[in-house]
């Protein structure tokens, strides 16, 4: 057997995850490529066939680094096999290596402001249809298809929705281009101005649809 080589040990979201989550995994170098990950191209002392881990209709090959290798090592088992990891949301850190839930509270705090290089954010929109984690990054929230970045104009524009929340307007009615009358008319006149401001400093997010969804999921109460 190998000695754990824990100074070599991938520094990706997944295996942050997993150190997190399951413990130091015990690291081997693969002797070739073959016996390396399929996803990592790193080796684990246990080593599983990749047949035994997806499904038939999987297609999140792309992230995959070692295409010549037959087999998953244990961390990108583990990845693939939890299924609360497909369906919640998560923050993931590497230093220390922590992974968490996000409930709509902890998504806002860690969306308003950018999001550093050391976090990595993942938000199912359609839970449970796609694994997400295998194809997260450093300093990027992950959804269904695409990476996001998180500069400090999507954290402002995070703050807008929440206030617009605050006044009342449904997920449904921030989808709109112009504020819904029955809750605008609710509120004092004084108090317009600024609400149109920020009903148009939403305009962005409306035309970037994922931005958008993860704002709603970080902005719900
Ligand atoms: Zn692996």
């Amino acid at each position: 057997m190998t000695a754990p080589n824990l100074t070599a040990a991938p520094s990706d979201v997944v295996w942050a995850a997993y150190t997190a989550a399951v413990g130091i995994p015990e690291h081997a170098e693969p002797a070739d490529r073959v016996a390396g990950c399929a996803r990592c191209g790193h080796a684990t002392t246990v080593m599983i066939p990749v047949g035994q881990v997806i499904s038939r209709r999987f297609t999140g090959f792309e992230s995959w680094t070692n295409l010549a290798g037959r087999r998953l090592c244990q961390v990108c088992v583990w990845v693939y096999r939890r299924r609360p990891l497909r369906v919640d949301a998560h923050v993931v850190t590497r230093d220390p290596a922590t992974i968490r839930a996000a409930s709509p509270a902890l998504l806002h705090q860690v969306l308003s402001t950018p999001i550093n290089a050391d976090t990595a954010v993942i938000v199912p929109l359609r839970p449970g249809r796609k694994h997400l984690l295998p194809d997260a990054s450093w300093g990027q929230v992950t959804v269904d298809d695409a990476g996001l970045t998180w500069a400090a104009a999507d954290a402002d524009r995070l703050t807008v929705m929440r206030r617009l929340r605050g006044h009342g307007f449904t997920e449904m009615m921030l989808r709109q281009d112009t504020p819904a009358y029955p809750v605008l008319s609710r509120l004092p006149a004084e108090q317009w101005p600024q609400l149109l401001d920020d009903w148009h400093s939403l305009g962005v997010w409306r035309q970037a649809g994922p931005w958008f969804e993860v704002g709603l999921r970080a902005s719900r109460r």
